[in-house]
């Protein structure tokens, strides 16, 4: 079955065709590791998650390389403003090195939270110093680069087809230059591939390069790492929609000219998470991070829900509301989920039946179509309450179909369904306390198992217990 993905290099959905028939490279830019991410980078991963997941479904081999970005990307993502790396180890009072190995792992750990699969490889910028300057010199080679102010620039008038993919008016990026503050470079839109003349005087990540000690500028990492471990052409390459004008465009430039040929295929963007009507963003401190969400008492599954619930392409408004609101669907998805679980096991997968099949089936179709995750939880929502569909067959395509939404639905399914001891241990006394006709009691030891969360049903054949929806 074809997978259809909407392709920013044109501006249409494409049928995907890889450059090998089963196997796929795929390139996303990773963090910079000087703060904790915030939950609209984690939306960005989470969508590029479940793009390599919908791939590995249809039954390709993905092979996932990302950058961890530990130097050279400044606050401005066009060589302006202050070094990020910097900023942060100076608020924290730590060296560079500490902060990029704290907020590494902290990175790792929110995306296993949120069952976000880790990368193949993920590279990072300090130990590929080799590889950057092997690709400045190509493009040195080529006459691509000038320096001035001892600093190395790309030449962005030497090629061609600049901005392309982010539809830039050549003719508005020259009018830019009237306004340019930073008069070094020819053109507003060249970037830095190396700084040797930094201006922050505090600079402890130096190399020495042919063009003297200094460092990489930001976009030259994912040019020069995805090319080492993808090769000179590969399929997909994505990132949020913040890097089609300056970030991935320079990328191309340096990218194409260096090697001459085209060098990705197919370009992917997730649209933006807002919160108060803006983007949602460190730099005007309008962000939550995923600890944030959890120390409110939701869980990190809640949010992939949320995330769920819209199209990559659309922007997605966070609020109190429409957080609570996917914690309740989920919670009522697990809930029913439990209650199947309890009568019994999941259906094996090769014995489904043809009702069943065809949720799944309707479900693939859904993932193909550009990622159509709202439509595919419509699809499970549908199968749930499907009444002419039994118990193991609706846990089986459940779990099969979480292999796309990744909201861990087979473990909480069993999870939920038992109790910790202690809790275990309340409902049997308040059994006891039942056959004794000790009333109060009951009741007392029933209030106090509500308030873990816990409720119990007296039913004729004995009593039940779920969780709180
Ligand atoms: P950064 O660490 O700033 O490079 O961002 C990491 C990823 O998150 C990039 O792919 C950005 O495009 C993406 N991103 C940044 N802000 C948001 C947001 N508010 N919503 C969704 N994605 C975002
Ligand atoms: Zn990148």
């Amino acid at each position: 079955m074809q997978v259809r993905l909407f392709n920013t290099f044109g501006r249409e959905v494409q049928d995907f065709v890889p450059i090998e028939p089963d196997a796929v490279g795929m390139y996303t830019c990773g963090p910079t590791v000087y703060d904790y991410a915030h939950i609209g980078n984690m939306r960005t991963y989470i969508f590029e998650d479940i793009l390599r997941r919908t791939l590995e479904y249809t039954g390709y081999k993905v092979r996932h390389v990302m950058n961890i970005t530990d130097v050279g990307h400044l606050t401005g993502d066009e060589d302006d403003g202050e070094d990020k790396m910097l900023e942060g180890a100076r608020r924290k009072g730590m060296s560079v090195w500490e902060i990029a190995a704290m907020y590494t792992n902290a990175f790792f750990n929110d995306t296993d939270r949120l069952h976000i699969l880790r990368p193949h490889v993920a590279c990072r910028a300090t130990e590929h110093i080799e590889d950057m300057i092997d690709l400045i010199r190509r493009l040195e080679e080529k006459g691509y680069v000038y320096i001035a102010n001892g600093n190395v620039f790309f030449d962005t008038g030497k090629f061609e087809s600049y901005g392309k993919m982010a539809l830039l008016d050549k003719q508005e990026l020259r009018a830019g230059a009237r306004i340019e503050v930073d008069t070094t470079k020819k053109h507003p839109a060249d970037f830095a591939l190396w700084f040797t003349n930094s201006k922050f005087e505090h600079q402890t990540m130096m190399w020495d390069s042919p063009w003297g000690r200094g460092y990489p500028g930001w976009h030259l990492e994912c040019s020069a790492m995805s090319m080492k471990y993808l090769g000179e052409h590969f399929d997909i390459h994505c990132g949020g929609v913040d890097h089609i004008p300056v970030h991935h465009t320079n990328e191309i430039a340096q990218s194409e000219a260096a090697t001459g040929k085209k060098w990705v295929n197919y370009w992917l963007h997730g649209e933006f998470l807002l919160m108060n009507q803006g983007k949602m963003a460190k730099s005007t401190g309008n962000f939550l991070t995923l600890q944030g969400l959890v120390d409110s008492g939701y869980d990190p599954e809640d949010f992939r829900y949320l995330c769920l619930g819209a199209h990559y392409r659309s922007q997605l408004n966070f609020s109190e509301d429409s957080m609570s609101s996917a914690r309740s669907s989920r919670r009522n998805l697990i809930e029913r989920l439990v209650r199947l679980r309890e009568a019994g096991p999941p259906a094996p997968l090769e014995k489904l039946n043809t009702p069943a099949r065809e949720y799944l089936d309707e479900f693939a179709v859904a993932i193909r179509d550009d990622l159509n995750m709202p439509k595919a939880l419509s699809v499970l929502w549908n199968m749930m309450k499907d009444e002419n569909l039994g118990g193991g067959e609706k846990l089986c395509a459940a779990f099969a179909m979480d292999r796309v939404f990744a909201l861990d639905l087979e473990r909480a399914a069993v999870r939920e369904n038992t109790l910790d001891r202690s809790l275990a241990a309340l409902i049997e006394k308040r059994e006891e306390a039942r056959r004794n006709r000790d009333y109060a009691l009951a009741d007392s030891l029933r209030n106090e198992l509500a308030g873990h969360g816990v409720i119990l049903e007296d039913t004729a054949s004995g009593t039940r217990w779920r969780r709180e929806s």
